[in-house]
């Protein structure tokens, strides 16, 4: 995990958001590789192990015979998603979930954005890439995050909710296209199968500033 990832990260608990105090065992570099994270609020702790931030078990492989989500990400899939996602100059990172994961590797050469792969399965990723598993909620504070992608498998209503939360004023929020609108954000596009919305200033909180004409 990297460093720079410390400041954005927030306790998952039930309670206002609050940081995470870091004790780090193990560093290579701005890599995080073992560490401790506490909540001063609800004193939960999570793990880094081996470079991966864990705030619940990893999650297990679907049972052989459940196909959703399964398909691979094919070349045009990993071009419409980096369109989708519209962060080709962004530095703030970009979320991943479940099968969206599988476009890391490929989404590298196209977006500089350090990744962040939520709940994600093994497979080749970027090197830029950050593994971390979680419940119900991202454990990131609000105007963290540039995009995020989730799967059906994890686009419940408190998921996309804390997505929305986390997501910089303008950042983009892809979902399936069965999957409810989080409050505050504002449809752009949508197909059979997703789509993808953005933060408007009151889906983090911020109050919106008035434009007075002279
Ligand atoms: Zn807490």
């Amino acid at each position: 995990m990297q460093r720079d990832l410390l400041d954005a990260l927030r306790c998952p608990g039930d309670h206002d958001e609050s940081w995470l105090v870091a004790m780090v065992h193990v560093a290579v570099g701005s890599d995080l590789r073992d560490a401790e994270l506490a909540c001063p609020v609800c004193g939960a702790e999570y793990r880094v192990t081996e470079g991966v931030a864990y705030f619940a078990a990893a999650t297990v492989r679907p049972e052989p015979g459940t196909h959703v989500d399964a398909d691979p990400l094919t070349g045009d899939m990993v071009v419409r998603l980096a369109a989708l996602l519209g962060v080709s100059e962004s530095r703030h990172p970009v979320a991943l979930f479940g099968r969206y994961a599988a476009a890391s590797a490929a989404l590298a050469d196209m977006v500089e954005a350090p990744q962040l792969l939520v709940n994600a399965g093994p497979g080749p990723v970027a090197a830029i890439a950050t593994h971390l598993y979680v419940g119900d909620r991202l454990p990131f504070g609000a105007h963290t995050l540039a995009a995020v992608a989730v799967d059906a498998t994890h686009a419940t209503g408190p998921m996309l909710a804390s997505a929305a939360h986390a997501l910089r004023v303008g950042g983009r929020l892809v979902a399936p296209a069965d999957a409810s609108l989080p409050s505050g954000m504002r449809e752009l596009a949508r197909d059979a199968h997703e789509w993808v919305a953005e933060t408007t200033a009151r889906a983090n909180g911020l109050v919106e500033l008035r434009r007075h004409a002279p």
